[in-house]
């Protein structure tokens, strides 16, 4: 019995004695389950290793993280926003699917989809720049895993192209939610519009300018990711970046960034739209969708689970 991307969910019907009942128990993946291959990449605090299920012989990307290293270096907190954020988003195209986790004495295991076109910044690395078309290929697929996270109280926070996957299809998946903001739904059930932020996460030539400014942190900072992203897809670099942090911070608050030369009109036209230093004033996914240069994409915004039309 195995889901439709190949995990194998081990489902044991059982008769209830009490109730007589038929229930179905899952038994608990182990380590035992994979067949491990070559290591694919190394975090912070992880190893991501490929990993083959034995029953079905899919794929897997195995991140393996150090639990007493974890727990040294004061981690936990991230681990858990990471499992908690994933699980809460599902299994969704444009976000990095989170299969099952599990331990042993030593190590913690999330079992992920298995990207195995790499990151979008090797891409843009590989041929310097994207030309419009990809850009718009990609872009539209980036937009459109950012509308479902937020339409479910997921603030990415750290949105960069090293933080953008592709699969085999290359279609784009969203990992990295280890610094993500899960807002919590109001007594009406409505999501806060912002909120504070009590430290400082994500990279500096990405990072917000009502970050820097007011400590905001809101559906717009992912926004700014986006455009800054769009931006390095057509220039090759990002739009704001210096020799050091605080060079770049400075820039980001005086929005000092130049177009490069021959930089499309009309995706100039949307990056200042989007680059724009007050959060209220900054477009919205919707206007965004909008725009010009997505005219030719159809957005299919009723549709949460699983296929989009932007082929
Ligand atoms: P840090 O934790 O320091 O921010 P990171 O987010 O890159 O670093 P990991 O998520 O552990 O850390 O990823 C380590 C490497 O493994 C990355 O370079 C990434 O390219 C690769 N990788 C991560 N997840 C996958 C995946 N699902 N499929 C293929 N490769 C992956």
């Amino acid at each position: 019995n195995w889901d439709e991307r190949g995990a194998a969910k081990f489902v044991q019907k059982n008769k209830n004695l009490h109730t007589g009942k038929e229930e179905e128990i899952v038994i608990k993946r182990s380590v035992k389950d994979f067949k491990f291959g070559k290591t694919l990449g190394f975090g912070s605090y992880s190893t991501v290793i490929l990993a083959t299920d034995k029953n079905t012989s899919k794929n897997f990307a195995v991140k393996v993280l150090d639990k007493r290293h974890i727990i040294k270096e004061k981690k936990v907190k991230y681990v858990n926003i990471e499992k908690n954020t994933l699980n809460r988003l599902g299994s969704r195209n444009g976000i990095i699917h989170l299969f099952f986790t599990f331990q042993d004495e030593s190590s913690l295991y999330f079992v992920l989809d298995y990207a195995s076109n790499g990151e979008l910044l090797n891409l843009i690395k590989k041929y310097g720049s994207l030309n419009e078309e990809t850009t718009k290929y990609y872009s539209a697929q980036i937009l459109d895993a950012i509308k479902f996270m937020h339409d479910n109280g997921v603030i990415h926070r750290d949105l960069k192209p090293e933080n953008i996957l592709l699969n085999k299809d290359l279609k784009i998946q969203i990992t990295d939610f280890g610094t993500a903001k899960l807002l919590e739904k109001d007594s009406v059930g409505n999501y806060p519009l912002d909120t504070r932020a009590k430290s400082f996460v994500g990279t500096a030539e990405y990072v917000s300018p009502e970050l820097l400014n007011e400590k905001s942190i809101g559906k717009p900072c992912d926004i700014w990711a986006f455009g800054c992203i769009i931006f390095q897809m057509i220039a090759g670099k990002p739009p704001f970046k210096a020799t050091n942090e605080y060079l770049t911070f400075q820039k980001i608050i005086k929005l000092q960034y130049a177009f490069t030369a021959g930089f499309p009109m009309v995706i100039r036209d949307l990056i200042k739209k989007i680059l724009v230093l007050n959060p209220k004033d900054r477009i919205n996914i919707k206007g965004i969708q909008n725009h010009l240069f997505f005219d030719s994409i159809n957005f299919n915004n009723n549709n949460n689970n699983d296929n989009n039309q932007y082929d």
